[in-house]
């Protein structure tokens, strides 16, 4: 019996996520925040195709513009594999191709998603075979929605959002997504709430809250009820996503207008995210949102994490 060659080419693939709802705790000394997050992996997906090299490097394909995106070790991709090399003793490099679908710094978390498509290839092109459970620990080294890249589905974040517990979820969501021609920088919009909250920290009583996902969004999800979870979405860096980019407010309004059962901004921003009742409503919507000059994507949740494509 003849061994199969190791694969010259691994391709993973991962996908971005809506933060189906969000709350930011208060700023804390080291400058980060604890949050409380419901995460759903949605159908939109980054495609890594990793393959053997002495260093390592990046290129990406795709019609995404992601000429903001560095190419270098600052790039997340080339930070997992190389953080998964120096992890294992691996001696060796990878080149990384990046189909990218996930709007560039739009809130869903395409740059963790590539993250986690890198060190499940890397993995499997080296033969280094650390498996999930030591690579989710690697995946919240690198970033706070690494992990949840790697899991997918429909989970519930604490901490940093990186301490995952899974969330019963029922049916299929649908989603229209959208995007924004040009991104926000996911520190700049906690600075604004920062910068916020301290400017209204008498009218704040007590103070800022703990974070926590609501009863009323698990029993939503749990019951696979769109029109329960539209009552429950939120976000509390809506607001000062909406400050820094007051063209979003439009957007909602216009999506709400159209026929959605309610908009969020996913994440830091400024993709918008509504959520519909099923597929025609989502196609109707796409549309109304197609006729005011929007560009949507239509998207289903949850879908599974990071997994290996075999060609
Ligand atoms: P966050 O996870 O911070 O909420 P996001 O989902 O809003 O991010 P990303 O597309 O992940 O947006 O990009 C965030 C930043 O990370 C951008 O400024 C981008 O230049 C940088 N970045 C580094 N590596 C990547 C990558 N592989 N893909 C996309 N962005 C990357």
């Amino acid at each position: 019996m003849s061994l199969a060659p190791p694969a010259a080419v691994v391709h993973a693939r991962a996908p971005g996520k809506i933060n189906v709802a969000l709350q930011v705790g208060a700023l804390q000394e080291d400058g980060y925040h604890d949050v409380a997050v419901a995460y759903q992996a949605v159908s939109l997906y980054e495609d890594v195709r990793a393959s053997h090299a002495d260093g390592f490097s990046v290129a990406f394909t795709g019609t995404i513009d992601t000429s903001g995106v560095p190419l270098d070790e600052a790039n997340l991709a080339v930070r997992a594999a190389r953080l998964l090399a120096a992890e294992t003793g691996y001696r060796g490099g990878a080149h990384l191709e990046i189909d990218k679908h996930v709007p560039v710094a739009g809130g869903m978390g395409g740059g963790s998603a590539d993250a986690a498509a890198t060190l499940l290839a890397c993995d499997a092109l080296w033969g280094t075979g650390l498996g999930r459970e030591k690579l989710l620990a690697l995946a919240a080294r690198l970033g706070a929605d690494v992990p949840f890249a790697l899991t997918g589905g429909t989970a519930i974040g604490t901490g940093r959002g990186d301490r995952l517990s899974p969330a019963l979820a029922k049916g299929v969501f649908h989603w229209v997504l959208v995007p924004a021609e040009h991104g926000l920088s996911t520190p700049e919009v906690y600075a604004a709430l920062d910068e916020h909250r301290e400017r209204h920290k008498q009218d704040i009583f007590p103070a800022v809250r703990a974070p926590m996902v609501g009863a009323d969004v698990l029993q939503a999800l749990r019951a696979g009820d769109p029109h329960m979870l539209a009552e429950s979405l939120g976000n509390d860096l809506q607001a000062p996503a909406l400050r820094l980019r007051p063209s979003i407010a439009e957007v909602l309004e216009t999506g709400e207008a159209s026929g959605a059962l309610a908009g969020v901004v996913s994440g830091s921003g400024p993709t918008t995210a509504f959520l519909v009742a099923d597929s025609d409503a989502a196609l109707e919507l796409h549309v109304a949102l197609s006729a005011s000059g929007y560009r949507t994507l239509r998207v289903t949740g949850p879908v599974h994490g990071a997994r290996i494509v075999h060609d």
